[in-house]
């Protein structure tokens, strides 16, 4: 288990993980980096999401490696990690409800 808040969650309460901070998820997206360290992403990719976000096929959380998305289950609201070779950032429509971007994974892996 970490101690210290993950980087794309960087102004979040310690121990009381909210939502990642959307200037680091852009950054994370962008630079191709882990969401929890903070470091080049290789693959797979690892995304941590809710059973709604695995089944839209559309995450909030940041892209992260497979063991830095195991130290966050449970403490994002995240219960499910879902791999994949690849995503798609998708920016909001300006008529979208939720104004949040999303990662898609295109490749998932079994
Ligand atoms: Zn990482």
């Amino acid at each position: 288990m970490i101690a210290t808040v993950p980087f794309a969650w960087g102004d979040s309460l310690e121990g009381e993980l909210g939502r990642p901070v959307g200037k680091r998820v852009t950054q994370c997206a962008l630079s191709r980096i882990c969401g929890v360290c903070g470091e080049t992403l290789g693959r797979p990719i690892a995304f941590l999401g809710t059973q709604r976000e695995v089944g839209r096929n559309a995450f909030h959380n940041p892209p992260m490696h497979v063991a830095c998305a195991h130290t966050l289950l449970g403490r994002v609201g995240g219960t499910e990690i879902v791999l994949t070779a690849g995503f798609e950032f998708v920016r909001p429509a300006r008529d979208d409800e939720d104004r949040r971007p999303t990662f898609q994974p295109n490749s998932l892996l079994a």
